[in-house]
């Protein structure tokens, strides 16, 4: 088994540390343990390339728990975060590690009341998560003194800017103390991030953690889309439908692989969590068992599967997606080997999806979305097994003597019609599980792909009597995308601007490179830059489109129908 680096290895507190195991965290990320050494060290500023999913919350986070003291009664550390989503995820992953220290953290993002945010700020708070606009809001009013911070931190640096929140950065950066630590994450590092990192990080260290070529094997690769409540639900009903499941439900942490193994359980199930806090000698019981087949569902962290020889499993689930996607690609490897047919299933929520995504495009694979089966596909299924396994069993009984059976089949069939009384056997027998009351209803649930929407520049405008239009019937036109996945579609004098997801944004910008012919293209991804051109008048307002997303920050904070921001 490769060595790997442990969360106690990395000089964090045993307070921390207790925190982390509370939190049911096995061993630190590749980004994680990258940087919390050097944050808890170090004096240098440093800039983390990492992507959404790969534990970077933790990452910047267990090293604020960490250092700080609570009640020091001013704001010790300020995280910027693109999105009203973001701040508040971020804020609920720090909460969730802090263990007992009793630190306050607040989200303060666009759209929520300032009344509400005025007392909380007055209430006192450590750690504030924040969208830069609202937060530059709070400055202006003088209801955020940002004069004592210890620690700002630029999440996921690169969207911020692409979001146009450039120049509100650069006030705050402008008007907070200088005796800070600044940290920054940002997935990409485009001349706009280091220009940033030029300007206000002084001296500074790049930390990234490196990719690994990737590829996966032939195992059939599904996902289904739905909410974190549901997942157990969906579970319950893929083994179902399977003849014969045998296979590993990989969780991210150890204290949900026992809450999953225990009401699999409890519903009847043969299995078994496998995680870090499992002794030796339980493990290789229980490793003793799957391979017989007497467990056939090990619920796993991804720690604790390492070094499994197990290959002729029918299933891999991803119950929770990986940290990253080699990760991805070595669980699903399990399965599927040596020319046997094998599925890996995973379960994707709103939060899940662009680390979906990422793993998509990293391990170049086609990842199939579909429909969970119904409670009556299920137990339509459970129906015809029933009915298949009884017939070859009576079959294989026909030319037996069964002596102690034949009589007692004879008084059951003087009780009724033998329709009735195989009817009653069978009621006898399969009730409890064919009973549809046992399935949950499972929502369907409308995946937010905003998370990885992307801008595009289209260089074309009002000069060439272009309208917000005849833009969108421009892209239709060329790349067959219908108008209703075009949003917030914005005209200038001398180019334009459209927001699709990034699906769709790769396949146009590659339609369009190949027809620009070498030339520049007619689209291209909008830059950083391109934001501060875009500040004169428009004509083009956001399309009713925008509106299928009402309420979400992108248009509640960066609705630009008159060109200014709403806050
Ligand atoms: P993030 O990249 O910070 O958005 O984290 C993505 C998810 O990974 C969150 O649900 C975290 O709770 C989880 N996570 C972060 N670090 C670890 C770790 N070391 N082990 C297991 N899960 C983790």
């Amino acid at each position: 088994m490769e060595e790997k680096i442990k969360f106690d290895d990395l000089g964090l507190s045993e307070a921390t540390l207790s925190g982390i195991r509370k939190k049911g965290f096995e061993e630190p990320s590749p980004i994680q343990a990258k940087t919390i050494p050097y944050l808890l060290q170090g004096e240098k500023n440093i800039i983390g390339q990492a992507q959404t999913g790969t534990g970077k919350t933790a990452a910047f986070g267990l090293p604020l728990i960490d250092k700080l003291e609570p009640d020091t009664g001013h704001v010790q550390a300020l995280i910027l975060a693109p999105t009203r989503e973001l701040a508040v995820q971020v804020c609920e992953e720090i909460n969730s590690l802090k263990g007992s220290k009793r630190l306050q953290i607040a989200p303060i993002y666009g759209g929520q009341s300032y009344g509400e945010q005025f007392r909380r700020l007055k209430r006192g708070v450590d750690i504030i998560v924040g969208t830069p606009g609202r937060i530059q809001d709070h400055i202006d009013k003088g209801s955020l003194n940002l004069s004592k911070l210890s620690w700002l931190i630029l999440d996921e640096a690169d969207e911020m800017l692409n979001m146009g929140f450039v120049e509100d950065i650069e006030k705050i950066l402008e008007s907070v103390n200088e005796d800070k630590r600044m940290v920054l994450f940002s997935a990409t590092m485009p001349k706009a991030i280091l220009n940033i990192a030029g300007r206000y990080m002084g001296d500074y260290e790049v930390l990234a953690v490196k990719k690994q070529q990737l590829t996966t094997n032939l195992t059939e690769q599904i996902y289904y889309e739905l909410s974190e409540r549901d997942k157990f639900e969906a579970l319950c009903r893929i083994i179902d439908i399977e003849d014969d499941f045998y296979g590993i439900v990989f969780c991210r942490t150890k204290v949900r692989s026992d809450e999953v193994a225990e009401r699999l359980i409890n519903r009847g199930y043969s299995s078994a969590a496998l995680h870090g806090d499992i002794s030796q000698n339980m493990r290789e019981r229980i490793l003793s068992q799957f391979k017989e087949k007497k467990t056939n569902i090990l619920v796993a962290t991804d720690v604790a599967a390492r070094g499994i020889d197990v290959t002729n499993m029918t299933h891999v689930i991803n119950y929770s997606l990986p940290q990253d996607p080699e990760s991805y690609v070595h669980r699903i490897g399990r399965t599927g080997r040596a020319g046997q047919e094998g599925t890996a299933i995973t379960f994707v929520t709103h939060s899940e999806y662009r680390m979906l995504v990422r793993i998509q495009r990293m391990s170049n694979t086609d990842i199939k979305k579909k429909t969970l089966p119904g409670v009556k596909d299920v137990i339509h299924i459970k129906r015809e097994r029933i009915i298949t396994e009884l017939s070859e069993t009576i079959q294989g009984n026909l030319e037996k003597v069964n002596e102690s059976y034949d009589s007692m089949a004879k008084t059951l069939l003087e009780q009724g019609n033998p329709e009735q009384v195989v009817a009653s056997l069978l009621k006898y027998s399969f009730k409890q599980d064919l009973d549809e009351s046992q399935y949950k209803e499972i929502k369907n649930i409308k995946m937010n792909r905003d998370g990885s929407r992307t801008r595009l520049f289209v260089a074309k405008g009002r000069k060439d009597n272009m309208s917000a239009r005849d833009v969108v019937s421009l892209i239709k036109e060329k790349t067959g995308i219908p108008d209703s996945r075009i949003d917030d579609v914005q005209v200038f004098e001398m180019f334009s601007f459209i927001t699709v997801s990034f699906d769709d944004a790769e396949h146009i910008i590659d339609v369009f490179r190949k027809a620009g012919r070498g030339h520049r293209p007619m689209v291209e991804k909008a830059k950083p830059s391109d934001n501060n051109r875009r500040r004169g008048p428009s004509d083009g307002r956001p399309r009713g489109a925008g509106n299928r997303q009402g309420g979400h920050f992108y248009h509640s904070e960066r609705k630009r129908g008159n060109n200014k921001r709403s806050r």
